[in-house]
């Protein structure tokens, strides 16, 4: 039996928390890459990462873990983009594949894109798969599996490369769609920047309540809160960046649902039962569709695995070919 040759040769991961480290075990296990070489910002990952072993090197430096590389991924806060492709342009190989994981895409593709050279395949794109977790501990090797990955290749992109890192995602189990940058922001925002920015004001709001204690709210939280808070625990930094690159698109679902909720307060006045009952019945079926595209499991929040199950398998390595 022989093997398949990995996808890449030498993966350079540009920072390595929760999604550049799931990216390093799910890569490793499948065997899509011969070697994975990793850089942090601070000195305290660097040493994690090595003590767990994820990267065949860990570097200080993105611009020399770059050189070399075939396949380069950004995993840092979209906000810090810009000024890492300014740093690594110069030190990216001829024909290598340069992507991110930002949760925004056109400011991504806005800042990163005037800093890479002409002969560099530039694919960004945003896997939709996380969990309210940070760092290189909280990641494991099946975040993607039958979660999204979301391609926005620059027009003029090269196919080639586009399909090889499509390959490349769906070896690490997600399903590949691509967009262009802006309608991906313009989606995302309803997806999922509005309900964390809902459930960032709800906690805040529960936190600042003067009649009702902070016990009570702890204690009770199974009522609905709970599911709130798990998302409110997000990395400050990242969602401050999302929240910040992803301006127009946000403020323009806000909007919407500033209208919607003003529609709600109506019907909760005026005692309109009607209105509110038809209105929960067709979000229940929206709930029922999400369940039926497999796209919800027990698994408490975003695929997370939980303590009590078991995380989904990864898809099988493509081993061998006779
Ligand atoms: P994370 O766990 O906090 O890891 C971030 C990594 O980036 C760390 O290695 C960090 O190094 C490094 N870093 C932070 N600021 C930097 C800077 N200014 N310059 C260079 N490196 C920097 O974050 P994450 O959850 O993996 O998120 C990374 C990216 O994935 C973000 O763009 C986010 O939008 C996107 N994303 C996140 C999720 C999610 O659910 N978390 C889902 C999909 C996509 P230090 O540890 O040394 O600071």
């Amino acid at each position: 039996m022989k093997k398949q040759a990995p996808l890449f040769n030498r993966l350079a991961l540009i920072g390595i928390g929760l999604i550049g480290s799931s990216i390093a075990r799910a890569a490793r296990a499948q065997g899509a890459v011969r070697s994975v070489v990793a850089t942090a910002r601070s000195a305290a990952t660097r040493k994690r990462v090595a003590e767990l072993g994820l990267a065949d090197q860990v570097m200080e430096s993105n611009a020399a873990a770059v050189e070399g590389a075939d396949l380069v991924i950004v995993c840092i806060p979209v906000g810090a983009c810009g000024a890492v492709a300014k740093e690594i342009g110069p030190h990216l190989a001829a024909g290598a594949t340069l992507s991110d994981v930002g949760s925004v895409k056109g400011a991504v593709v806005r800042d990163m894109g005037p800093h890479l050279p002409k002969t560099v395949h530039f694919v960004p794109a945003h896997p939709v798969a996380g969990t309210e977790y940070s760092g290189p501990d909280a990641g494991f090797a099946e975040l993607f599996v039958n979660r999204w990955c979301i391609l926005t290749p620059p027009e003029g992109t090269d196919a080639k490369a586009v399909d090889k890192l499509a390959a490349f995602w769906r070896l690490l189990g997600a399903h590949v769609d691509r967009m262009a940058p802006d309608h991906h922001d313009l989606v995302l925002a309803i997806t999922s920047h509005l309900p964390h920015l809902i459930a960032y004001t709800i906690v805040g709001t529960a936190d600042e309540l003067q009649t009702v204690t902070r016990s009570e709210v702890l204690k009770f939280s199974a009522g609905g809160f709970r599911d709130f808070t798990r998302i409110a625990a997000s990395d400050p930094t990242m969602w401050r960046d999302v929240f910040l690159a992803n301006k127009d698109a946000v403020l323009e679902m806000l909007g919407r649902f500033n209208e919607d909720i003003s529609l709600l307060t109506k019907a909760i006045r005026n005692g309109d039962g009607k209105a509110l009952f038809e209105h929960f019945e067709r979000t229940r079926a929206i709930r029922k569709g999400i369940v039926e595209i497999g796209q919800d499991s027990p698994a408490p929040d975003f695929g997370r695995p939980h303590p009590g199950l078991k995380p989904e398998p990864l898809p099988k390595p493509y081993a061998a070919e006779d």
